[in-house]
């Protein structure tokens, strides 16, 4: 228990008052916590109880634009700033209506893992992975020292840039490329003592790259170090990454969590407590890293989300299961057509028996609480797919300026259909040797599959082939 002696019986009080806050606020989560996975989305921590008794009876959580919050007198200010009493002061900081966003995310992230897990939302998903990996990227003894991480190089272009340009090549820190996420082998021969995570996306944007993810997660921790995992193409509804061991969870809300595409935003959920060596003196964190981040890095940093954004999001996370479902039945169908065209030389999609990464998608992504009594929970494999046109790169082109139903735009994870080519776009900045390496040729075409009925998706896609 904290010494509060050294502050003012004013001050205490507050302290005092808080308590049964917060242990409401505990026995709600316990309560929530034992509800199914579309019952936490649909009500997250806005009860009816609430509602009523402080918001006029408003259905929808309160969007609260508001940039600060008043205090009573001098004795709240101080221990509200003090962080000793639950406190939103300042929406750079903390918000109510993000709250609620960060509770169901965390909730939803940990569900039926037997972990706990909290949750940072923050302004994107870019923003999102800064916050979770420069925590690690610090110095832990003085003079010179090496520091390096081991990522899969098959990775959303932005997070390649990041990595590559603002952390290693301005920053020093040496990033060690996996080119074969699915070879523990190859994660293995780059860890060292001086290796302070290790990072997958998965599965990967544009490549559907997959990583046995139990076995690196136990790779990781045999290091004492913590696996981080961009699971922004599974969303929760289809993969739980902590289930499997992974430490910190990226999402992307902009993507499928947000699938109307009226929203920017990202998220890191941490397992309570996550595995590291790095000495770092406050208590919170290796035990609720997501709230250490909140309050330390990220109110430092800023890369706060609008409140409005959390509400976008809120809104859309009701109905994520349901979504991610028909969207992945519709995908499944769009690639079994793709398939089997002449024109096409290769299509990735994780829900096809050939593709290579189909052994470790079948393991890992399944539609949350599906179970029929079977004891298994089916497979749904998402809604991004990327398919390869034969010839020159100027094929990829027409079929690309002939699509008419679907939407080009660098963009996934929408309700609507959208492709892109990523060579010149996503992933232009990092040059040809990285996307070689990364293996994104001009041929690719990447296809987000959006809730249109199938059959007309796949109409657009069919007459824009016939142009070849
Ligand atoms: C888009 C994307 C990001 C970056 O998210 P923003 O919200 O655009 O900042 C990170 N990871 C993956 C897998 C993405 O697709």
């Amino acid at each position: 228990m904290a010494d509060f002696s050294n502050y003012s019986p004013g001050v205490r009080k507050y302290i005092e008052e808080a308590k049964k806050w917060l242990a409401e606020q505990a026995a709600l989560r316990e309560k929530v916590k034992a509800w199914h996975f579309d019952t936490i989305a649909v009500h997250g921590l806005y009860s009816a109880e609430e509602a009523i008794n402080q918001n006029q009876g408003a259905i929808i959580e309160p969007l609260f634009l508001a940039t600060s919050q008043a205090y009573r007198d001098a004795d709240e200010l101080e221990a509200a700033l003090a962080y000793l009493i639950p406190t939103w002061c300042y929406t750079r900081i903390a918000n109510p209506t993000t709250y609620y966003l960060e509770w169901v995310l965390a909730l939803l992230e940990s569900y039926k893992t037997g972990w706990d897990a909290s949750c940072l939302v923050t302004a994107s998903g870019m923003s999102a992975i800064m916050m979770a990996v420069d925590p690690f990227l610090v110095k832990q003894k003085p003079g010179l020292e090496k520091i390096n991480f081991v990522s899969s190089i098959q990775l959303y272009g932005g997070t390649y840039q990041f990595f590559s340009l603002r952390r290693g090549q301005e920053r020093g820190i040496e990033v060690r490329w996996v080119l074969n996420p699915d070879d523990l082998g190859e994660w293995q021969a780059k860890i060292d003592e001086d290796t302070r995570f290790l990072y997958v996306e998965m599965p990967s944007n544009p490549q559907l790259a997959f990583a046995d993810l139990k076995a690196l997660a136990d790779l990781a921790h045999s290091w004492e170090i913590p696996l981080i995992v961009d699971a922004t193409c599974a969303t929760p509804a289809l993969m739980r990454p902590i289930a499997y061991g992974a430490d910190i969870v990226i999402h992307s809300l902009t993507k499928s969590i947000t699938s109307g595409g009226l929203a920017i935003g990202g998220a890191l959920i941490s397992r309570r407590p996550i595995t590291t060596k790095i000495k770092n003196d406050h208590p919170l964190f290796k035990d609720n890293f997501a709230e250490y981040v909140k309050f330390l890095p990220y109110r430092d940093h800023g890369p706060s989300p609008s409140p409005f954004n959390s509400l976008m999001t809120l809104q859309e996370i009701r109905t994520l299961r349901m979504k991610m479902d028909l969207l992945s039945l519709n995908a499944q169908k769009v690639a079994e057509y793709l398939v089997q065209h002449p024109k096409i030389y290769q299509v990735d999609y994780p829900g096809l028996p050939n593709f290579r990464y189909h052994p470790l998608a079948k393991r890992y992504m399944r539609l949350v609480d599906s179970d029929d009594g079977s004891g298994q929970e089916i497979n749904r494999f998402g809604h991004l797919l990327s398919f390869r046109v034969a010839g020159p790169p100027e094929n990829a082109r027409k079929v690309f300026n002939r699509l008419k139903l679907i939407f080009r735009a660098t963009d996934l994870g929408r309700i609507k259909s959208v492709a892109t080519i990523p060579a010149i776009s996503t992933h232009q900045q990092q040059g040809e040797e990285a996307r070689r390496m990364a293996d994104i040729p001009p041929q690719l075409i990447r296809l987000c599959v959006g809730a249109e009925n199938s059959a007309d998706i796949i109409a657009d896609l069919d007459q824009a082939l016939a142009a070849l």
